[in-house]
């Protein structure tokens, strides 16, 4: 059942992120589900501007001592496996298309044809020579039009008027448009952060958070149980149950998971205990 998008979302204030931390120093077993672009890190002109600061692999690292970790994010899985394939963390790219499990290699969702786009680029490559800053991102299953950069009036009607013309486009090829924030990306159907994070549900969690800023997070917090600590990174709607302001909020809230024993008299906690190894179940199609 989907869940209703919340207009009453709570900001997580000191109190519920007490109890966030209390209920996670309690939890056997504990998932971090983290998108990266506007939720570890604020949003940039271009997605090269927008890489890790020095301090986020640590910080990831220390939260994979007493949690299991999963970026789940748009980044093609070349530039996830640069900047975090070290860790000892999950990683999802281009919305779900591609997963790598903790210790694993990486493997598509599911195999689709390429076939689609030529098409699409070439309306895209026509949008980007019309605005000013546009820019088109090729990943393996994912063509994205960027418009960050670009004047945001114009922008604003430009991103119309490709969104119409895709529409007219695809009408009889099973792709999916998706609105992300200043950007417009075209995917084969089939795949997304809800779906690609649901084999990790299946491992038994007593705690679930899961953090993410933008449309397509919102498939991820749909399909995630209602106890989960779902948390929407800005001002926008959300089916996220709570929200926090900014990627700064976000960086703190899980640096506090990993200092809980410091912790642990203020919050009334004990200390988290490590994950016991895991065995994810394998891809439904290798
Ligand atoms: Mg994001």
């Amino acid at each position: 059942m989907k869940r209703v998008m919340a207009s009453n979302r709570r900001i997580v204030t000191g109190a519920i992120e007490a109890q966030l931390l209390r209920e996670f120093a309690a939890a056997h077993r504990r998932l971090v589900l983290c998108d990266y672009d506007g939720t570890l890190v604020p949003l940039q002109p271009t997605p090269e501007q927008a890489g890790p600061d020095p301090e986020l692999r640590p910080s990831l690292e220390r939260l994979a001592l007493v949690s299991d970790v999963v970026i789940v994010s748009g980044r093609p899985r070349a530039t996830l496996e640069r900047w975090f394939g070290q860790l000892p963390i999950a990683l999802v790219a281009e919305h779900g298309a591609w997963i790598r499990e903790r210790g694993r290699d990486w493997a598509a969702a599911l195999s689709v044809s390429s076939d689609w786009k030529p098409k699409v680029r070439g309306l895209m490559e026509l949008f980007v020579e019309r605005l000013p800053g546009a820019m088109l991102e090729e990943k393996d299953f994912t063509l994205a039009w960027h418009y960050r950069r670009a004047d945001p009036d114009l922008a604003c009607r430009r991103a119309q008027d490709l969104l119409v013309s895709l529409v007219s486009l695809i009408e009889t090829i099973d792709l999916r448009i998706v609105r992300g924030s200043k950007v417009i990306e075209v995917q084969p159907a089939g795949f997304d952060k809800g779906r690609a994070t649901q084999r990790f549900l299946a491992g038994v969690y007593d705690f679930v958070l899961a953090l993410g800023d933008d449309a397509t997070d919102e498939d991820l917090f749909q399909i995630l149980p209602a106890t989960a600590w779902s948390i929407h990174v800005g001002s926008d709607q959300s089916h996220a149950r709570f929200s926090i302001q900014n990627p700064d909020q976000a960086r703190a809230l899980l640096h506090a998971l990993t200092t809980l024993n410091s912790n642990a008299e203020q919050h009334g906690a004990t200390e988290p205990q490590p994950n016991p190894p895991s065995t994810p179940p394998p891809l439904p199609n290798c």
